[in-house]
């Protein structure tokens, strides 16, 4: 292996070292706070990056200093060919880490590949640990395969972020039981505020539990809640509970106050480039893939986005040109 690139920084002296791919944005479950109960129009399968775009994508960045990558959707086990494609980003040069973000319904029986392929962390997306409660927001009744994939990784000793979207009135009550899980279990289990990207599902929301409620909520029932600091970029506020193996974050999502160390950038399903979760798309990969670009000339385009990003989440979402955040959904940002 030879020396890594060195790191790009954008116009707001941020580095990027961090991209996220939605490898799809079908999905088996249809979280209500994600997508409407009937799905989203979903891209044609040959509308998606196929692996060998995402490749050469990866290998471009890699040439720009991102050393990480995070596989997302939809959800990622529903796309047929995924493990070879880990196993063949695990080969390009200079990305050491990749990570995973799945609900875990269909992951459990490739828990061991996933090892194998030396997968060191997993976010688990699970907003609670009642069947009821877990069928009302997913629509699927799905919430023994996911316990089963969570049980997997653990007993595999692959880090696992629990993911766990805070929604008033639908899982409040889930909070310290879910925080629980750290007692006894090396995880994080983190609280993240809901965002309004739901592909039309319900209009933009007043966000009753954000950040601070949430906090106040953890501290009132564990005393001794410390935070602790994180690496740079890093999107959740951690803290320590007294005599708990794990620990639990706050991700402040819509309330947006980590933009100002913010690392990363995404791919959507369809090939578009996202400097921020908030802006509608600065470019299309995609085309330039397709049209027969060269790697320079997708390489000068992405360094030209990365230089022109929005300041925080919130400029992002001024300068979409329909500001409308709903119609999106997260199925095909990735989250
Ligand atoms: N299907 C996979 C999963 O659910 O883990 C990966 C894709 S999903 C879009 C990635 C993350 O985005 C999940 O943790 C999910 O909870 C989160 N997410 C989806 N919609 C959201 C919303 N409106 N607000 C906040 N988080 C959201
Ligand atoms: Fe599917 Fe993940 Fe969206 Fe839920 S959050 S509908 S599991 S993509």
């Amino acid at each position: 292996m030879s020396t890594t690139a060195s790191v790009l920084f954008d116009n707001h002296g941020r580095p990027l070292e961090y991209v996220r791919l939605a490898v799809t944005d079908r999905c088996n479950l249809r979280c209500f706070y994600c997508m409407p109960e009937q799905g989203i129009d979903y891209v044609p399968r040959q509308a998606l990056l196929s692996y060998e775009e995402l490749e050469r994508v990866v290998q471009i960045l890699a040439g720009l200093g991102v050393h990480k990558v995070r596989l997302t959707g939809g959800e990622p086990f529903v796309r047929r060919g995924l493990l070879p494609f880990i196993g063949r980003l695990r080969q390009i040069e200079g990305i050491t880490d990749i990570g995973l973000t799945t609900n875990g319904v269909l992951t459990a029986p490739h828990v061991p590949e996933l090892v194998r392929l030396g997968i060191r962390s997993v976010n688990l997306s699970l907003d609670t640990l009642d069947r009821a409660r877990f069928l009302r927001i997913t629509r699927r009744d799905e919430l023994p395969q996911v316990l089963a994939t969570f049980e997997a990784l653990i007993a595999a000793g692959i880090q696992v972020k629990i993911n766990a979207v805070v929604m008033d009135g639908q899982n409040t009550e889930d909070i310290i039981p879910l925080a629980e899980l750290t007692r006894d279990l090396p995880v994080e289990v983190r609280f993240i505020e809901e965002m309004p990207f739901n592909g039309g599902s319900h209009a933009a929301m007043s966000l009753p539990w954000n950040h601070v409620r949430i906090r106040e909520h953890l501290a009132e029932h564990f005393s001794g809640l410390l935070p602790v600091s994180t690496a740079p970029g890093a999107t959740a506020a951690e803290y320590t509970i007294p005599g708990h193996m794990g620990r639990v974050g706050i991700i402040a999502a819509y309330s947006r106050t980590f933009c100002g160390s913010c690392n990363r950038i995404r791919l959507t399903a369809e090939g578009g480039l996202k400097t921020c979760l908030y802006d509608q798309g600065v470019l299309d990969v995609r085309a330039l893939l397709r049209g027969g670009a060269t790697n320079e000339e997708i390489r000068t385009a992405l360094t030209t986005a990365f230089r022109y990003r929005a300041a925080n989440g919130f400029e992002a979402e001024q300068q979409r040109p329909l500001h409308q955040l709903s119609f999106e959904s997260m199925s095909t940002i990735g989250g």
